[in-house]
């Protein structure tokens, strides 16, 4: 076991706000558990609805808009992704279409993404993965020239914003994810802003109709927060987090090191006031946690930019006033041959580097069967040369800088 592991704990793969003692009480009235309450004021949007996972709240936007337009049946979605987005196209018995992304960038392919809707469309998913902001006009823009609807996958984003407005705004439907390693976790849960009042109105009956009550999960679920308030630490992440990563890269298994493999089935259930009530008052200290990350990010970002052949992802250029979170820094390295050095140099040492996903959406092994044979070479390329580091305040300046070197040292090799 690396020194610093054994002396300093592991750092997460992401910067999760900890959660303290005192947010585990029970509530004491109902607005101490109204967690849509407290989002839709540190949004500043009129409500939010609470779901079970991010998951979860993609599949009842879906459903509402199956039902407002039964005959569209193909969801556009980026071919770099949370695998998790395609298995709730999936659910929903709805058809992938793959899209590549802007060279270089997070965002949708504007030419492929023109090329992919038509009047089957039923719905749009820009990304913002990694909490970077991306771009929501052009998905905007395409989908409503054919009467589609625009979802904003925001799961990985909770507190970014754009011109001053939260992300998840500007498209129909936004939806942030509040599982393990999202920044505000309830262990697993989604968050759903709806800007039209007539279509909020229809994924709150989609969920009403569809998300039953599930005692047993909602148990489940709040035995697994008090094992997450308890874990989420330098010294029991490493027995958590580490000792399965570390059997996973043994294996050579890059897919379940970086968490990418996921069940068949979707939970769906009601989230129960317990668990919003720790969420409403872990909550209170998202801005600061998100501050703090954001100007440890600012001179981190500097320092690796400054390494010959490493790019770290920012915000989409095509976004004006755009200011994202940092839970991670996303880094793209010169080759696959780099970025894999660099990985089995040091994935295991407990430093917080990781994957942000093992690949490109149709090489996901439950997906290639799903979907036709497709080109996506910037997704692939994504796929194979980035890389990402935690932006948790557990990872300090001497490892940080250890992580440095090491990039240092596989990217000269490039030269
Ligand atoms: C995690 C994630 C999801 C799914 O959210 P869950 O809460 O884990 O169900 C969707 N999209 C992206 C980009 C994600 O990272």
């Amino acid at each position: 076991m690396p020194r610093y592991l054994e002396r300093f704990g592991e750092v997460p793969p992401t910067a999760g706000l900890p959660l303290h003692r005192a947010d585990l009480g029970w509530p004491v009235g109902d607005a101490d558990a109204d967690l849509g309450a407290a989002l839709a004021r540190f949004l500043d949007v009129e409500a939010v609805q609470i779901e079970c996972s991010g998951t979860a709240a993609l599949v009842v936007a879906l459903t509402a808009l199956q039902r407002l337009a039964p005959e569209r049946d193909e969801v556009v979605v980026p071919g770099y992704t949370c695998p998790l987005v395609a298995l709730a196209v999936m659910h929903c018995g709805l058809k992938l279409r793959v899209c590549d992304v802007r060279a270089g960038t997070l965002d949708l392919d504007p030419a492929a993404l023109q090329r992919l809707c038509n009047a089957q469309t039923l719905a749009v998913l820009p990304t913002h993965l990694g909490g970077r902001v991306a771009d929501v006009a052009t998905a905007l823009h395409c989908a409503r020239r054919v009467g589609a609807w625009t979802i904003e996958d925001a799961a990985q984003a909770l507190g970014a914003r754009a011109g001053g407005r939260s992300v998840g705004t500007r498209g129909d439907i936004g939806f942030f994810s509040l599982a393990v390693g999202k920044g505000l976790s309830m262990f697993e849960g989604g968050a759903l802003v709806v800007r039209d009042p007539a279509l909020r109105r229809a994924c709150a009956q989609a969920s009403a109709d569809r998300v039953p009550r599930r005692a047993g999960w909602e148990f489940r679920r709040s035995l697994e927060l008090l094992g997450y308030a308890l874990c989420y630490r330098p010294v029991a992440l490493r027995w958590v987090y580490g000792l399965p990563l570390r059997r996973a890269l043994r294996r050579v298994d890059w897919l379940g090191a970086a968490g990418d493999i996921h069940g068949p089935t979707i939970p769906l259930h009601r989230v129960g006031r317990w668990r919003q009530a720790v969420a409403v008052r872990a909550l209170a200290r998202l801005p600061e946690f998100l501050a703090q990350c954001t100007e440890q990010a600012r001179w981190r970002c500097d320092r690796l930019s400054r390494i010959p052949g490493v790019q770290v992802l920012g915000d989409s250029d095509a976004v004006p006033g755009a200011e994202g979170v940092w839970p991670i820094l996303l880094v793209r390295l010169p080759a696959q041959v780099h970025r894999d050095g660099v990985l089995r140099a040091a994935w295991g040492n407990g430093c917080g580097l990781s994957l942000p996903f093992a690949r490109a959406l149709p090489d996901y092994p439950g997906l290639a069967s799903a979907l036709p044979p497709l080109a996506l070479p910037h997704a692939r390329d994504l796929a194979a040369r980035l890389l990402s580091i935690s932006n948790s305040p557990w990872l300090d300046d001497r490892r940080f800088a250890m992580l440095c070197d090491t990039l240092t040292e596989y990217c000269a090799s490039a030269a």
